[in-house]
């Protein structure tokens, strides 16, 4: 598979045009908007954090198929995750789009398939957008109880 082709998967691809969890949540507990100027992405995550899980997640705001891709799938596995499972999964996500060794890549699911930004340094921001945003929604709520 050429490096286009691995980076712009058929689950990318559904996901860049019929993104999941996208538009506002009426109530939330944090939100964050993160704008990345290399690629002219902008990324707002919403959060309801209940119990120590988040009960619910949307995303909204504009960018690149990476971008978006990422964030419809990053909201897709977070939902009904704890605050520490949240944290591992970011965690191994990172890794991943950094081309480092996983020791298990089952656990993100469809997120996987953004391995393909490795060989692209620039789009690497693009991906991990919506993830740091949800990370700065965690600090937020985790710094009020
Ligand atoms: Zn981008």
């Amino acid at each position: 598979m050429d490096r286009l082709k691995f980076l712009y998967q058929a689950v990318i691809m559904d996901h860049s045009e019929q993104p999941k969890n996208k538009g506002e949540l009426e109530e939330f507990t944090a939100e964050k908007t993160i704008y990345n100027p290399t690629c002219g992405d902008t990324i707002k995550v919403q959060i309801v954090h209940h119990l120590d899980c988040i009960s619910d997640i949307a995303f909204d705001g504009q960018g690149c198929a990476i971008s978006m891709a990422s964030a419809s799938i990053m909201t897709d596995l977070m939902k009904e995750k704890t605050i520490d499972e949240a944290r591992a999964l970011i965690h191994d996500f990172y890794l991943l789009v950094q081309g480092k060794e996983l020791s298990d890549k089952k656990s993100l699911g469809e997120a996987a398939a953004l391995e393909g930004v490795v060989q692209f340094p620039t789009r690497i921001r693009c991906a991990q957008l919506a993830w740091k945003a949800l990370e700065d929604c965690m600090n937020q709520v985790e710094d009020d109880t």
